[in-house]
C-alpha cells in the first residue's frame, strides 16, 4: 500500500483555485478578454452581456486571432505569448503577461473561442468548461476572435452565490470598459446588456473620448496638460477650477497605456488646486503617464491597480509643478507677475460656482413632514458656495475638520427642522444646555457631562429620519419652478435607474430625457438651499462607492449623503429649545453615539474623570 500522503492536484482544481485570485466577477471576466482584445491589435471591440454577464459574456474582436494551435494553447496556464524571458517582466509593453486569465476563465466556466487569423482561410472553434476541452473544430468565423464565456462559475456554487445584484455587477463591468477605452480612443466600443446598448465609442482622440464617455460639460471643462521629462512623460486634461465637487469627480491616471490607482500622486494634483478649490473637493483629471518600463513594477497582484515608482517623489514635484502651470497658463491660479488690473480676481472663479437663488415656490406646509411640530431652525439665506466663500475670507476660524463645511463660524445656513420620532415626547433624561464655539451642545447626562457636536448629531437624527422616510415611501416633494438639468455617465445612469423609486421616495421629481441627460423637477421639501444636482451626483456616487443595492445599503447611502448635505453646520447658533429638541431627538435615535459613518456624535465625562482632571 502507498502511504504517501502528498500528490500533485489535478490541472482542473489547480486551475479553479488560481482562478479564484484573477477571476472574482464578471467584471473581471471582462477586463481579461477586452484587455486581450487590445494587446491583439484590436480596432473594433464589442462586449455583449446577458443578464450584466451572468449568464453570458462576448467579446469579439477584429484583432490578429489566432492560430489552431495557439486558441488551444490559450487556455494553459502560464501559456502566453507576451513575455518568454525573465527580462521581459521588466519591460512590458501589454496588458497581459502572465497567462493565467484565459486558463481561470475556463476553469470557472463554459466558454466558446472562435478565432481566425487574418491570412487564414479558414479559423478554429473550441469549446471548453471546467478546464475541460469538449471540442475544437474548423470553423468559417471572421478574422479576429470571438470569446464568449457562459455560466460563470456554473462549477463553484459558492462563488455564484456570492454576485451582488446585476445592476452592481454591470456598473463594475462599466468601471472595467471605461478605464480601457480611456487609454484608447483609437478603438471602437460597444456594449450592450439584454441587447440594450449602453455605450457606442466612435474611434475619436482623447478628449473626445471622455466627452463621449462623461458628457460635454465634463469635457469643455478641461485644460489640456503635456510635459516631458527625462523620468516622465505626463500628458492628458485636468480640469478647471469651476469643475470640482465634492464627490465623484472623474479621476484617473494611467502608466503606459494602464489604468492605475495612485492616491499619493492624486495628492500631487489636488496641492496644485490648493488655494483654488475647498480642500473637501476634488476636479476632474485623465492622465496618461509614461516611463522607461523598467522604472515601474508591474508585477504584482493581477487584480491590484496600484503601481509601484522608481522617482515617486521626483513625480510628485513634476505632476504638482505641471499641473500648477497649466492652471497659470489658463488663468485660473494668480501667479508672481500677474497683472491684477486686466485680470479678474481669482475668487470669481470659486464664485462662479455658485448656483442662482433657487426660486422659493409657496408650498402648503401641512404637506412637509419635515415639519412636525417641531420649533425650526433658523431660516435660509445663503446657499453652500457662499458659505464657502465666506469661510475662505476666514482662514483663521476653527480646528480643521474632515469636512471643511463644518467650519464655518457663525451664520446662518439651510437647516430642515427636525424630525419629529416618537409620538409622545419623552421626558428629558438630560439638562439645560448651552452652545460652545457654534459648535458643541454641553449638557449632562445620567450625572455625566455629556459634549455633542451639533452637525454630527444632526447627521444622525435625519439620516434616521430619511431612512424611515424610504422605508415607508413617503414623499414630500417640493417643485422647482426652473427644473435643473443634470448630465450622467453611463455608470450613473444605470444606478439611478435602478434607484428611481428610492429617489422619488425621499421626494425627487426626476425625468430621464435619454442620452444620460436628467432633469430634476422637484426635490425633497426642506432641503431647498442645497444645490440638486450636486446632491444627486453625490448620492449616487455614494451608492456606487457602496457598490452594493441591498436594499439597506442602498437607503443607508442615500439616507447619509442627504443627511450629510443638509445637517445643520459648524457656526450655527441654536436656542435652547432647539438644542434640547436636537438632543432629545439624538437620544431618541437608532444609534446617538456614532453617525452612520461611524463617527463619534458626543463624549461622556463622569465625576471620577472629572475629579482626576481637576487633582
Ligand atoms: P496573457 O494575456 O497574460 O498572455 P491570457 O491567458 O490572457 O494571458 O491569454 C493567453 C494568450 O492567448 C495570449 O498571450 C495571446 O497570445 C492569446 N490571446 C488571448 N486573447 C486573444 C485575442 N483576443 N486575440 C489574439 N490572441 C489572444
Ligand atoms: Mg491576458
Amino acid at each position: 500500500m502507498n502511504n504517501d500522503l502528498i500528490h500533485l492536484l489535478p490541472d482542473s482544481v489547480a486551475n479553479q483555485i488560481a482562478a479564484g485570485e484573477v477571476i472574482q466577477r464578471p467584471a473581471s471576466v471582462v477586463k481579461e478578454l477586452i484587455e486581450n482584445s487590445v494587446d491583439a491589435g484590436a480596432t473594433k471591440i464589442h462586449l455583449f452581456l446577458t443578464d450584466s454577464g451572468r449568464t453570458n459574456i462576448q467579446v469579439i474582436d477584429d484583432g490578429k486571432g489566432m492560430s489552431e494551435t495557439d486558441a488551444r494553447m490559450s487556455f494553459e496556464r502560464h501559456a502566453t505569448s507576451k513575455i518568454s524571458d525573465p527580462s521581459d517582466l521588466f519591460a512590458l509593453h501589454t496588458f497581459g503577461f502572465r497567462g493565467e486569465a484565459l486558463a481561470s476563465i475556463a476553469a470557472v466556466a463554459q466558454v466558446e473561442l472562435r478565432t481566425r487569423r487574418h491570412e487564414d482561410e479558414l479559423g478554429t472553434v473550441l469549446h471548453i468548461a471546467g478546464s475541460r476541452v469538449e471540442k475544437q473544430e474548423p470553423d468559417m468565423c471572421a478574422p479576429g476572435t470571438n470569446f464568449q464565456v457562459k455560466n460563470l462559475f456554473f462549477n463553484v456554487p459558492a462563488r455564484r452565490k456570492f454576485l451582488k445584484s446585476n445592476q452592481t455587477e454591470l456598473s463594475n463591468i462599466l468601471t472595467e470598459v471605461e478605464r480601457i477605452a480611456l487609454v484608447n480612443p483609437e478603438i471602437e466600443f460597444v456594449v450592450k446588456n439584454n441587447e440594450v446598448e449602453l455605450m457606442h465609442l466612435q474611434r475619436s482622440g482623447i478628449r473626445q473620448r471622455i466627452q463621449q464617455m462623461f458628457g460635454k460639460k465634463v469635457g469643455q471643462e478641461l485644460l489640456p496638460i503635456e510635459v516631458e521629462t527625462t523620468i516622465i512623460t505626463i500628458k492628458g486634461y485636468v480640469g478647471v477650477p469651476e469643475s470640482a465637487r465634492k464627490k465623484g469627480a472623474h479621476t484617473f491616471f494611467f502608466i503606459n497605456g494602464r489604468y492605475m490607482r495612485h492616491p499619493y500622486f492624486h495628492k500631487a494634483v489636488m496641492e496644485a488646486y490648493s488655494q483654488l478649490i475647498p480642500p473637501t473637493e476634488q476636479i476632474p483629471y485623465f492622465l496618461y503617464l509614461t516611463t522607461d518600463p523598467t522604472r515601474i513594477d508591474v508585477n504584482i497582484h493581477p487584480t491590484k491597480t496600484e503601481i509601484k515608482f522608481e522617482d515617486e517623489q521626483a513625480i510628485w514635484q513634476i505632476l504638482m509643478a505641471s499641473v500648477r502651470e497649466t492652471l497659470g497658463r489658463s488663468h485660473a491660479t494668480p501667479s508672481i507677475d500677474f497683472d491684477l488690473a486686466d485680470c479678474p480676481d481669482i475668487p470669481v472663479h470659486l464664485s462662479s460656482t455658485a448656483a442662482p437663488q433657487l426660486p422659493k415656490p409657496t408650498v402648503d406646509n401641512t404637506y412637509n413632514p419635515f415639519a412636525e411640530h417641531k420649533p425650526s431652525y433658523n431660516r435660509p439665506s445663503e446657499n453652500w458656495e457662499q458659505l464657502f466663500k465666506r469661510n475662505l475670507q476666514m482662514p483663521q476660524a476653527l480646528p480643521p475638520d474632515e469636512d471643511s463645511l463644518d467650519n464655518i463660524p457663525q451664520c446662518e445656513t439651510t437647516i430642515p427642522p427636525l424630525f419629529n420620532h416618537s409620538e409622545e415626547p419623552s421626558q428629558p433624561s438630560f439638562g439645560d444646555c448651552c452652545q460652545c464655539n457654534g459648535r458643541y451642545i454641553i449638557t449632562t447626562f445620567k450625572g455625566q457631562l455629556m459634549i455633542i457636536d451639533q452637525h454630527r448629531a444632526h447627521v444622525r437624527v435625519l439620516h434616521d429620519q430619511y431612512i424611515h422616510q424610504l422605508q415607508n415611501q413617503r414623499s414630500a416633494s417640493q417643485g422647482l419652478l426652473f427644473p435643473e438639468m443634470l448630465q450622467l455617465s453611463v455608470t450613473q445612469s444605470v444606478v439611478l435607474e435602478e434607484l428611481l423609486d428610492d429617489f422619488t421616495a425621499l421626494g425627487f421629481d426626476l425625468s430621464n430625457l435619454g442620452g444620460g441627460s436628467y432633469s430634476i423637477q422637484g426635490i425633497p421639501a426642506g432641503i431647498e438651499g442645497l444645490n440638486p444636482t450636486d446632491l444627486v451626483r453625490s448620492m449616487l456616487d455614494n451608492a456606487i462607492e457602496r457598490g452594493s443595492v441591498l436594499k439597506e445599503d442602498v437607503h443607508g447611502a442615500l439616507a447619509l449623503a442627504m443627511a450629510r448635505s443638509a445637517a445643520i453646520v459648524v457656526g450655527q447658533v441654536l436656542s435652547p429649545e432647539e438644542m434640547h429638541t436636537l438632543v432629545n431627538d439624538l437620544l431618541g435615535s437608532s444609534a446617538p453615539a456614532y453617525t452612520p459613518d461611524g463617527k463619534k456624535v458626543y463624549h461622556l465625562i463622569d465625576e471620577m474623570a472629572l475629579n482626576n482632571l481637576l487633582g
